[in-house]
C-alpha cells in the first residue's frame, strides 16, 4: 500500500471545524487505499502568539527555551487531529518530532534534520493507523527539542515523505497552488500547473513564503513529488517537480519580494587575500545565514564588502561584523534595514537575454531606485527601498506578463 504524506498549515487547522475538514481529506485518501501520515502546523497564528508571550518575559529569550515553547503549538494540533479522526471512526496516533526520532543538529531555531526514525512510523501504519507528526520540530543528540525555522513544517513533511518512500507529499494551505508571485500583493498573479525544484527553491529562498526552502531541497534530493494545494477547495494545485522541456521556453516563471532583510556593508576593508574568508568564517561561527554577497574593489588598497541577512539574524551578524572589523582594516560598518529585495526567477533565463534590461528599465520608468543588484543563472534581484517594494513587485510582474499563464505570454 502506498504512503501519502499530507501537511496542513496553520490556517488549515485553525479551529475545530477546520481540523474536522482536514480530517475528512485524510479519510478520503485512506478510503482510496493509501496509508496516510499527517504533518500539521500550530493552529492559526499560535506560533506568533507564543513568540509574543516569550518576549513579554524576556526581550532576548534563550533559543533552547524558545524551541521548547514553540514546539508546543504543533504538539497540540496533532493530538487534537488524532482525536478528531478517532471520533470519526478512524484509528490514529500522534507523535512529537522527538518521539519519531526526528534527529537534528543542535542549532536552535533553525536546526537541520539529520535522520528520521521511519521504522517507528511504519510500525503504526502497518497496524492500519493514521500517523500524525508534529511539524517544525525535532530533537538533537542530547534530547533538546529543536525547531527548523519559521515555516518549517513543510520541511518536516517533505523530509518524512523522503524517509518513508512516500508516493507524494501534499501541502494543504490557504492558496490553491503556487502563483507567479504572492497573490496577496499582486491580485492578478497566475497559478502555475507545475514548477521545477530549482525555480521553487530560488523563489522560496527569495521570499515566496508559500514553501519553506529546505523542503524543496529535500524534495529535489530525494525525488519527492510535492503537490501544493488548497485545504478548502478540491482543485488541482501546483506540482513541484524536475524540470521538463516545456519549462525551458518560459523565460521568467515568477517574481518575489523579500522584506525581512537587512544589508550590512563593511566599508573600506583592506584589499588583501583572506579578508573576505575571515569575515564569513566569523559569521558562520556565529551561525548567521548570509544571503547575497557583493564585494567591490574601490582602490588598490581598499574594498567594500556587503552582504544581506534575514532580520532575525541581524543582531548576531552586526555583533560578528563589529568583532572582525579591526582585523580586516574596515573603516566603518553601514547597515540598512529599510530595504527589500525584488527578484525574478526562471530556468529559461539560462538561455535568454534581455531580462535584466526589462527589469531595470521597468523599475526606472516607475522611478524606483535600485540600491544593488545580484544575479544567478536563473534569477535577477534588485534591492529597493522597502516602502516601494510592493509597487516595484507589481511593476515587474506586469512587465513580465506574470498575470497571464505562461503559454499566453508574448
Ligand atoms: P501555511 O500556514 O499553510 O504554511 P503560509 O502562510 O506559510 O501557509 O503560505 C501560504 C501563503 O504564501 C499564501 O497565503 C500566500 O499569500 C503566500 N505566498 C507567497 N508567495 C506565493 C506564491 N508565489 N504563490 C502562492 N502563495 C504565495
Ligand atoms: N508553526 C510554525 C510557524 O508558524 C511552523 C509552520 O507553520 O510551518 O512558523
Ligand atoms: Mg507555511
Amino acid at each position: 500500500m502506498g504512503i501519502i504524506v499530507q501537511k496542513f498549515g496553520g490556517t488549515s487547522v485553525a479551529n475545530a471545524e477546520k481540523i474536522r475538514k482536514a480530517a475528512e481529506l485524510v479519510i478520503k485518501t485512506v478510503k482510496n487505499g493509501s496509508s496516510v501520515v499527517v504533518v500539521a502546523s500550530a493552529r492559526g497564528k499560535q506560533t506568533d502568539g507564543l513568540v509574543a508571550d516569550a518576549l513579554e518575559l524576556n526581550p532576548n529569550p534563550p533559543e533552547r527555551e524558545m524551541d521548547q515553547l514553540l514546539s508546543t503549538g504543533e504538539q497540540q494540533t496533532v493530538s487534537l487531529f488524532a482525536m478528531a479522526l478517532q471520533a470519526m471512526g478512524y484509528d490514529a496516533i500522534s507523535f512529537t518530532g522527538s518521539q519519531i526520532r526526528m534527529v537534528t543538529d543542535s542549532v536552535h531555531t533553525k536546526a537541520r534534520i539529520k535522520s528520521i526514525g521511519a521504522d517507528i512510523i511504519h510500525k503504526q501504519l502497518d497496524q492500519g493507523k493514521v500517523v500524525l507528526v508534529a511539524g517544525f520540530q525535532g530533537v538533537d543528540e542530547h534530547d533538546n527539542i529543536t525547531t527548523l525555522g519559521r515555516g518549517g513544517s513543510d520541511t518536516s513533511a517533505v523530509a518524512l515523505a523522503a524517509a518513508l518512500g512516500a508516493d507524494e507529499c501534499e501541502i494543504y494551505t490557504d492558496v490553491d497552488g503556487i502563483y507567479t508571485t504572492d497573490p496577496r500583493i499582486f491580485k492578478q498573479a497566475s497559478k502555475m500547473e507545475q514548477i521545477s525544484y530549482d525555480e521553487m527553491l530560488e523563489m522560496a529562498s527569495l521570499g515566496a513564503g508559500v514553501m519553506h526552502s529546505r523542503a524543496i531541497e529535500f524534495g529535489k534530493k530525494y525525488d519527492v513529488k510535492i503537490h501544493v494545494r488548497s485545504s478548502s477547495e478540491e482543485t488541482e494545485g501546483t506540482i513541484i517537480t524536475h524540470e521538463v522541456p516545456k519549462m525551458e521556453g518560459i523565460v521568467v516563471s515568477g517574481a518575489t519580494v523579500q522584506k525581512n532583510m537587512a544589508k550590512i556593508t563593511l566599508v573600506g576593508i583592506d584589499n588583501n587575500p583572506g579578508n573576505a574568508a575571515k569575515v564569513f568564517a566569523h559569521l558562520a561561527k556565529a551561525k548567521v545565514v548570509v544571503n547575497d554577497i557583493v564585494q567591490t574593489e574601490v582602490s588598490t588598497e581598499k574594498a567594500n564588502l556587503s552582504f544581506t541577512v534575514g532580520t532575525a539574524d541581524l543582531t548576531a551578524a552586526q555583533k560578528a561584523a563589529e568583532q572582525i572589523k579591526d582585523e580586516v582594516g574596515c573603516d566603518n560598518i553601514f547597515i540598512r534595514e529599510d530595504i527589500a529585495e525584488i527578484s525574478v526567477v526562471g530556468v529559461g533565463m539560462r538561455t535568454h537575454y534581455g531580462v535584466a534590461d526589462t527589469m531595470f528599465g521597468t523599475l526606472a520608468k516607475a522611478k524606483i531606485n535600485i540600491d544593488s543588484i545580484t544575479t544567478s543563472e536563473i534569477r535577477i534581484s534588485c534591492i529597493v527601498d522597502k516602502d516601494q517594494a510592493d509597487e516595484a513587485l507589481r511593476t515587474v510582474c506586469i512587465a513580465f506578463e506574470l498575470d497571464k499563464p505562461a503559454e499566453k505570454r508574448s
